[in-house]
């Protein structure tokens, strides 16, 4: 879905947000893990209750769904106190949201970090650019795999430009290859080489 090096994490950002928007599986996991272990830690039946006594008293820490629930969701479950009066699964679910939250948040900070990718993502939330309008096309989804792929890899600048060729040290000339002066970035060839626009 991506080229080697490009930012990882976007693949599991929403489209909204400049991602891909595809389920990460081991997020999905442990996310499922949290939110069953919310739902046994709320609920009022007897019979979950005995379940979830189990879980925390008997069951071994590897399998215990409780137990890996407070492993994996630290600061995203709640206690009795916190939600009077509500159902169980909308609780479980306020968690597993809240689980989400935060993978999501890490994700966009790794994206910020990242040593090519983070120019397109700080450009994204400037003020002068219309984040919804540019990523209008990601989300209608219309185009096949591979276009999105070569698009993202423009943005996150990894296309196999002269720049990006010394930088690997792959070649020693990262001159533009139509106008031979400038650096040839993914910048310069969209918007900047004079050569490319007069027409080429
Ligand atoms: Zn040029």
């Amino acid at each position: 879905m991506i080229y080697r090096n490009q930012c990882l994490p976007r693949l599991y950002l929403p489209r909204g947000e400049g991602g891909l928007g595809l389920s990460e599986i081991n997020h999905q996991h442990r996310a499922t893990i949290v939110s069953i272990g919310q739902y046994l830690r709320s609920s009022q039946n007897d019979t979950l209750s005995i379940v979830y006594e189990h879980q925390e008293t008997r069951a071994s820490r590897t399998t215990s769904v409780t137990q890996l629930a407070k492993h994996f969701g630290q600061g995203c479950l709640s206690d009795e106190d916190e939600t009077p009066n509500k159902c169980a699964t909308e609780i479980a679910r306020k968690s597993r949201q809240k689980y989400t939250e935060t993978f999501q948040q890490m994700n966009l900070k790794e994206w910020d970090q990242h040593q090519c990718a983070k120019y397109f993502g700080g450009e994204l939330s400037q003020e002068y650019i219309d984040k919804e309008g540019s990523l209008e096309w990601l989300k209608r989804g219309a185009l096949h795999h591979d276009q999105e792929r070569v698009i993202m890899a423009g943005h996150d600048q990894e296309l196999m430009t002269n720049a990006f060729k010394k930088m690997a040290r792959i070649s020693n000339d990262n001159k533009c290859r139509f106008c031979h002066t400038e650096l040839e970035s993914v910048g310069h060839l969209i918007s900047s080489c004079k050569v490319l626009g007069d027409g080429y």
